[in-house]
């Protein structure tokens, strides 16, 4: 299986849940990026093996940052890119408008939602969305700015399921967590997902699948393939196989 998005550098013991998550059939992961600091936490983990690394300003960070962190940040995410390790993807980047940002960061977020997709473009890395009761906004944005070439991934989708044609017609790839386990809305928009756009991810240690505890474990990506199997009516061995290959795909790997 692949963890199609993760943030093993949250982790407790970042080795030992790598571990765990090796024996429990996961061979590969996108460890995803939120900002400067955990980009260096992240670089630390990239000898595990399976582990692909994604460096980007995530909204949140971005709503937190005043303007000229923000640009400093910007110029921090080139030079990580420069140095290494090699990133698989850009991102997090994206949009959250949800009742945890600050709605006077919109302008903010929205400067480096459209640096990074450019970033992205120039260094022709696939993208990882993160994107937040702020669908329709993104969209536009995306239409205007253009995907790199190596398109890229909604990352625990939350898509209303009407509106997923529309992000499918990017040729942009669909990832769920384990919301997918709890929330039948969740469990529509995956059914809509063609089998080879299809990625599954825990999000550890965010957003435990349903039967499990908070923090969140790598090794519970196996519930989360599960429900996207039973949605697909698919056998639990065909959606590992299809998540981790589409994953694979994307991420160049
Ligand atoms: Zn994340």
């Amino acid at each position: 299986m692949f963890d199609a998005h993760n943030h093993l550098d949250r982790c407790e013991d970042p080795h030992e849940e790598a571990t765990l998550a090796a024996s429990s059939g996961i061979d590969g992961m996108l460890v995803a990026g939120v900002d400067p600091a955990g980009w260096e936490a992240q670089a630390r983990l990239s000898h595990i093996p399976g582990v692909l690394l994604a460096y980007g300003l995530h909204p949140w960070a971005v709503a937190a940052m005043d303007d000229a962190a923000v640009e400093e940040g910007l110029r921090a995410l080139e030079r990580r890119l420069d140095r290494g390790p090699a990133a698989s993807a850009l991102g997090e980047l994206g949009l959250d408008r949800s009742g945890a940002v600050d709605p006077t960061s919109l302008d903010r977020q929205e400067r480096a939602f459209r640096a990074q997709l450019r970033l992205a473009r120039e260094r022709d890395l696939p993208v990882v969305l993160h994107i937040v009761r702020a669908h329709g906004r993104a969209l536009s944005i995306l239409r205007q700015e253009g995907l790199p070439r190596a398109g890229g991934m909604v990352h625990s989708a939350s898509t209303p399921p009407e509106e997923l044609p529309r992000w499918l017609e990017l040729g942009l790839h669909i990832s769920f967590s384990g919301s997918v386990t709890r929330h039948p809305r969740a469990r529509e928009a995956a059914a809509r997902v063609p089998l080879d756009r299809l990625l599954a991810e825990t999000d550890a240690p965010d957003q435990p699948p349903l039967g499990t505890e908070a923090p969140n474990r790598v090794s519970n990506l196996g519930r989360v393939v599960q429900a996207l199997a039973e949605v697909h009516a698919v056998s639990v061995e065909e959606m590992a196989a299809r998540t981790a290959e589409n994953a694979r795909r994307v991420l160049g790997a």
